[in-house]
C-alpha cells in the first residue's frame, strides 16, 4: 500500500449488531491482538504474537467493528513523525512528501487516506493528536483512567492513554463511547465513562462557553499556524463563545519534564525486551550480559536506544534528584496551573502542533527539534487531562489542528466545542 499505513493487514471481524457494525478500524501496532503480530514498529517484536486481546480490541469487536490492519507507528511510540518505525515511514495522504505525524501516524493516515473508517492510537505525549492534526482528522486523548490500557505495550504508563482517530468529531466521540469505561484488568481505570454518550455531546453549542488562550504557547510557533489558530478563535467567538487570555507559566518546562519522565519510564518498561522474556534474540553466547546486549543492540533502533540510555541515566543514583525528581516537581506545577485556569474557563485552546507537517526525512537528524514540536501536547499528558485535536483549515496545502483541553473527565465539553470548530 502506497501510504505504508499498515504493518500487518488483517481481517478480524466483529460480532455485528453493535454501533460499529460495518465499520473498518485500524489499530495501532502497540495494542495487543491475539495471534496477530503486534510489533510496536520494532524489529525487536517483528515475530511477536500476543496470547490475548487488549480490552479495547475486545470492545471494538463486541461493537461489530472489523479490524483491517495493525497501523504503522514510531518504534515503541517514540517519535512525532512515524519515521522511527523499523517498517519504514508512513506518508501523509494530504501531501505524500510530508510526514503524517506520530507516533500513531499509520492510524491517522489510514483514516485520512480512506483505508479505514476509524482508528485507535495511543497518546503518551501527543501521539494521537499530532498525527490527527498533520493529517487533517480528529483525535482525542482521553483523561487518564478513562480508557483501559490492558494490552497496550507500555512506553510510559503514567502518561499514556489509548484514543480514537476519526474523520469527524462525532465519529471520534462514538468510538470513545465504545472503548471508555472501567476494566477490572486495569486498576487505573475509573467508573467514569461506563454509560458515556460522548457522541451525543457533539452538538457544537458554544454559546456562553469560555475559552482560555495561553498566549505563551504561541511563542515560537509558525506564523501560518498562528493565523489559522486566530481564525478558529474568531469563528468560536462568532458562534457565541468568549475567549480570554490565561497563563500557564509552567508549560515552559513541560517538554523537558515530559522527556525526562517518559524516558525514565521507558528505560524500565523496555527492560523486558531482552530476547529471552520478550523479543527477538541475537543469539546465546553463554553469557547473559552479552546475550542481552546483543539482542537489544540488534532489536532496537537509534531513537529507542537513545531514550533507554538517557532514561537509565536520569534514574541512576546521584542523578535521580537532579533529573527525575525535578521533572516530577515540574509535572505537579503543570497540574496546578491547569487546575487554576479551569476555575475560570471551560476549555483551553492552542494550536495542536506549533509547526506544519515536516517533509519526510527532515526531522531525524535533530531529535531536540523534534521534541520541541511536542510543546503544546505534552502538558496535557503531564496533567492527565483530556484533549481533542480538530481540523482548523490548511496552510500552504497542509492541515493545521486546533487543540482543545478540558478539565478531568471533561470529554463532553471538548467534544461539544470541537464540533463548533468543525462546523
Ligand atoms: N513525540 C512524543 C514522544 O516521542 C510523544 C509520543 C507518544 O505520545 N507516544 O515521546
Amino acid at each position: 500500500m502506497s501510504l505504508n499505513a499498515f504493518i500487518t493487514e488483517t481481517d478480524i471481524e466483529g460480532d455485528g449488531d453493535g454501533v460499529l457494525d460495518g465499520k473498518t478500524v485500524a489499530v495501532k501496532d502497540n495494542i495487543s491482538t491475539e495471534g496477530v503480530p503486534t510489533t510496536c514498529g520494532s524489529r525487536m517484536l517483528e515475530d511477536y504474537e500476543p496470547p490475548y486481546d487488549a480490552t479495547v480490541v475486545e470492545r471494538l469487536t463486541d461493537a461489530g467493528a472489523t479490524i483491517v490492519g495493525k497501523a504503522n507507528m514510531d518504534e515503541f511510540g517514540m517519535g512525532t513523525t512515524t519515521e522511527t518505525s523499523y517498517f519504514g515511514p508512513t506518508k501523509n495522504p494530504v501531501d505524500e512528501d510530508h510526514v503524517p505525524g506520530g507516533s500513531s501516524g499509520g492510524s491517522a493516515a489510514a483514516v485520512a487516506g480512506g483505508e479505514a473508517d476509524l482508528a485507535l492510537g495511543s497518546d503518551t505525549g501527543g501521539s494521537v493528536r499530532a498525527p490527527a492534526a498533520f493529517c487533517g482528522v480528529v483525535g482525542i486523548k482521553p483523561t487518564y483512567g478513562l480508557v483501559s490500557r490492558y494490552g497496550l505495550v507500555a512506553y510510559a504508563n503514567s502518561l499514556e492513554q489509548i484514543g480514537p482517530i476519526a474523520p469527524t468529531v462525532e465519529e471520534a466521540a462514538e468510538l470513545l463511547d465504545v472503548i471508555a469505561g472501567p476494566d477490572e484488568n486495569d486498576g487505573t481505570t475509573r467508573a467514569e465513562g461506563a454509560d458515556s454518550d460522548y457522541a451525543g455531546a457533539a452538538e457544537g453549542d458554544v454559546d456562553g462557553l469560555t475559552v482560555g488562550v495561553p498566549r505563551e504557547l504561541l511563542d515560537g510557533a509558525d506564523e501560518r499556524v498562528v493565523d489559522r489558530f486566530e481564525a478558529a478563535l474568531d469563528d468560536l467567538r462568532a458562534q457565541g463563545a468568549e475567549t480570554v487570555d490565561v497563563e500557564l507559566p509552567s508549560c515552559e518546562y513541560a517538554v523537558a519534564a515530559y522527556y525526562v519522565i517518559a524516558m525514565s519510564e521507558a528505560s524500565s518498561n523496555l527492560a523486558r525486551f531482552d530476547g529471552v522474556r520478550y523479543g527477538n534474540s541475537g543469539g546465546f553466547d553463554g553469557n547473559w550480559n552479552e546475550t542481552f546486549a546483543e539482542s537489544r543492540s540488534e532489536g532496537f533502533g537509534d531513537e529507542v536506544k537513545r531514550r533507554v540510555l538517557l532514561g537509565t541515566y536520569a534514574l541512576s543514583a546521584g542523578y535521580h534528584d537532579k533529573y527525575y525528581k525535578q521533572a516530577q516537581e515540574a509535572r505537579a506545577w503543570v497540574k496546578q496551573d491547569f487546575d487554576e485556569v479551569f476555575e475560570d474557563v471551560d476549555v483551553v485552546a492552542s494550536p495542536t502542533m506549533p509547526v506544519l507537517p515536516p517533509e519526510l526525512g527532515e526531522s531525524l537528524d535533530d531529535p531536540v527539534q523534534m521534541y520541541l514540536a511536542d510543546a503544546n501536547t505534552t502538558p496535557v499528558n503531564l496533567a492527565n487531562l483530556p484533549a481533542i485535536s480538530v481540523p482548523a483549515g490548511e496552510a500552504d496545502g497542509l492541515p493545521v489542528g486546533l487543540q482543545l483541553v478540558g478539565p478531568k473527565f471533561g470529554e463532553e465539553t471538548i467534544v461539544n466545542a470541537a464540533a463548533a470548530v468543525e462546523a
